[in-house]
């Protein structure tokens, strides 16, 4: 039995990027701990009732997927806006924080957990939201401060470009362009490991959709409405679009195939 420590950003990325490698591991017998860098939260008037909101959406998410623990490392939500907004008056955004210090504190759970690989995120922040890059920085300063292997969360760079050329043709998807696109993510070539999590597709959606606060009718505008479309899909068509999970593991050199296990 191993432990797999899963850093993320904010509260319902653990299930889109991850939702279904996290379930796999649960249901194979392993110990599972999530890690949040933020609460989720922008603003500073509504932080209080809504900071526990989200952190409990987590907490039943980490419940459908099966994973043992959630600890949030006590930051707020940088934003991905033009402007880094002043820190709440209780915390920093994670933007902002001391990359040693968040990097201590993920090192500390991880001895605690005597955690055999840590998942975390590719250098570019996947789509390059600014609390992403951070969980890169943080979470390869830990891995480096441990010894633990870490594994980081992407997609193949060419699908995202595929899918961004196609939104665009229909004219969805406004705020982020092809040569965006062109350098996030991670290229296709650099990708180490391949997860088909088709089987937990059902359990990834429904983790999904425990992040209420996100999706319509709480969050009305386009984004909250393409969340709930995507949790109210089938099963096999959520698995055809959702059913794949992509890692980069630093250091190891890709093979001619593809490793199907985070533990391998
Ligand atoms: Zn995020």
């Amino acid at each position: 039995v191993a432990t797999i420590v899963c850093f993320n950003a904010h509260p319902d990325d653990e299930a889109l990027l991850t939702g279904g490698t996290i379930a796999k591991l649960a249901a194979e017998g392993h110990r599972v701990v999530l890690v949040v860098a933020t609460d989720g939260i922008m603003s500073t008037a509504e932080s209080v009732g809504q900071n526990t909101s989200r952190l409990a959406e987590l907490r039943a998410s980490a419940r459908v997927l099966g994973a043992a623990r959630v600890a949030h490392l006590g930051y707020a939500d940088s934003g991905h806006g033009a402007v880094l907004y002043p820190d709440p008056p209780d915390r920093q955004r994670f933007a902002r924080a001391d990359a040693g210090e968040a990097s201590a504190r993920l090192a500390a759970i991880l001895r605690e957990e005597d955690a055999d690989v840590l998942l975390s995120y590719d250098k570019h922040g996947g789509y390059g939201h600014r609390d992403h890059i951070k969980v890169h920085q943080v979470g390869a300063l830990a891995a480096d401060i441990t010894g633990i292997r870490v594994l980081e969360a992407t997609r193949p760079r060419e699908q995202i470009v595929r899918i961004v050329v196609l939104l665009r043709m229909v004219r969805l998807v406004l705020r982020y362009d092809v040569g965006t696109a062109r350098e996030d993510f991670t290229p296709r070539a650099q990708l180490t490991h391949r997860l088909n999590v088709r089987r937990y597709a059902r359990q990834k959606r429904a983790a999904l959709s425990a992040h209420r606060s996100q999706r319509w009718p709480a969050s009305p505008g386009r984004a909250g409405r393409m969340f709930w479309l995507l949790t109210r899909v089938p099963v096999p068509i959520f698995g055809l679009l959702l059913g794949t999970e992509w890692f980069a593991e630093p250091g190891s050199v890709p093979g001619t195939r593809f490793r199907d296990d985070v533990l391998s």
